[in-house]
């Protein structure tokens, strides 16, 4: 087989066999397929697109490009959830204590972040001391001991997926929806993930821009997860814009630790409960959503969520004093007010738009290793729907440059649409995708 056949029957629109997707995968995982050709493979599905069966097939051979983690010997079901990235995004540190306190254990293999997207190891990090670096062995460890865990990515887990992932976000190759599809599984599979609910993004601050494409990657991933024999579940959520009102790190974990102390925002509270019923109804402990957000509810008022996730950042070496006292977080040395131009109802605040600002404060990285600073970013005061008077606070912005912040000033007022006609509020939730039958 030669690697530039494959390419050109791609390229052509023809069906990949199984035998050649495996030699391909193969080939760039060990070297054999130069990157130039792996990128013009990948330029050639994001314009043929795949099958069905050929997305599975890639899944599994990327799934199994390293080690496969086996979590039976440590939870009776290694359940999981996934999103697919997006801004403000701080869902897991508030859903795995939650899900925890309804007596489930949940370890989490999590990502940083890139470009606008935020990473949970990132936001995890500006607790001092906290390390998200384990081994498998104290990852199956504390699973078993604490019942929660939120680690980077151990061991060699799907290092096709880093491969692939690294060149096709330098060659415009991200956004197809096989290529996300057998991406997402494919880290999920080899981690160990029996039962997981995908929490897709839609919108300006998503891979997926319209609720169209996001149900099918979300389709496309629950027939992937079901032929693997796992349980599965796909959300579709708003990420037009921001979830919750705090972008930026350590702001995220401000808010999540508030959310778990009952006194988050709304609109991020709900779409947390809602995910935690999803995982709570795949773990068997909730009948159905309306159980299982009572459930989440329940381990919030009680005080049971904020004392798991306190035994979660003991367990990795966390000070855990901030969550008693999250003021002892870094604060940023230049804190600012952005008032409103005008009067009048708010159309849009734009995701992508406030990610890119919170990076270019330093809160996020261009470059994979790229070091970040966690104390920056940007708080919402409104929500699209939401009326604003003139010199009524927009956004507070948390800056360590003074250049830089006035740059974010302006870059924020274009990311939002004020006019004078009555904007209504964005939904948090598009559907979901369960699997047929
Ligand atoms: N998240 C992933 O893990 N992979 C993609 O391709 C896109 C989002």
């Amino acid at each position: 087989m030669r690697a530039v056949d494959i390419i050109e029957k791609k390229r052509n629109g023809e069906t990949l066999t199984h035998e050649e997707i495996q030699f391909f995968v193969n080939g760039f995982t060990n070297g054999d397929i130069p990157d130039y050709q792996t990128s013009a493979w990948a330029m050639a599905v994001l314009f043929q697109g795949m099958t069905p069966k050929e997305t599975a097939d890639l899944t599994m051979a990327m799934a199994y490009s390293g080690n496969v983690i086996d979590l039976s010997d440590v939870v009776d079901l290694a359940l999981d959830k996934h999103s697919t990235g997006g801004v403000g995004d701080k869902t897991t540190l508030v859903v795995e204590p939650i899900v925890n306190a309804c007596g489930v254990p949940v370890g989490k293999m999590s990502g940083r972040g890139l470009s606008f997207t935020g990473g949970t190891l990132d936001k995890m990090e500006s607790i001092p001391g906290f390390n998200a670096s384990l081994t498998i062995e104290e990852f199956k460890h504390q699973l078993k001991t604490v019942g929660l865990v939120l680690a980077g990515q151990t061991g060699d887990l799907a290092p096709a997926d880093g491969k692939l992932y690294a060149l096709r976000d330098v060659t415009g190759t991200v956004p197809s929806i096989p290529l996300i599809a057998s991406s997402v599984m494919s880290k999920k599979l080899a981690s160990g993930a029996q039962a997981i609910v995908l929490d897709v993004k839609v919108g300006f601050g998503a891979f997926m821009p319209d609720v169209q494409q996001a149900r099918e990657l979300a389709e496309l991933m629950v027939e992937i997860g079901v032929h693997a024999d796992r349980k599965v579940v796909a959300l579709l959520s708003d990420m037009n814009q921001p979830l919750g009102r705090a972008v930026g790190n350590s702001l995220e974990v401000k808010e999540a630790i508030a959310t778990l102390k009952g006194q988050g925002p709304d609109d991020f509270r709900d779409h947390c409960y809602e995910v935690v019923a999803h995982m709570l109804i795949l773990a068997g402990k909730a009948k159905n959503v309306e159980e299982g957000r009572e459930l989440a509810a329940k381990a919030v008022e009680s005080g049971k969520a904020i004392e798991r996730f306190t035994a979660l950042v003991a367990a990795q070496g966390g000070d855990t004093t901030v969550i008693e006292h999250p003021e002892q977080f870094p604060r940023a040395e230049f804190i600012q007010e952005i008032p409103s131009p005008i009067t009048g109802s708010i159309h849009q605040i734009h995701a992508r738009e406030v990610g890119l600002t919170v990076m270019q404060l330093g809160g996020g990285r261009e470059r994979k290793g790229d070091p970040i600073d966690h104390a920056v970013g940007v708080v919402l005061h409104h929500r699209v729907g939401d009326n604003v008077e003139r010199g009524g606070t927009l956004f507070t912005l948390h800056a360590n440059d003074e250049d830089k912040a006035a740059q974010a000033v302006q870059r924020l007022l274009a990311a939002t649409k004020i006019s004078q006609k009555q904007a209504e509020p964005l939904p948090l939730f598009y559907g979901s995708v369960w699997p047929e039958g």
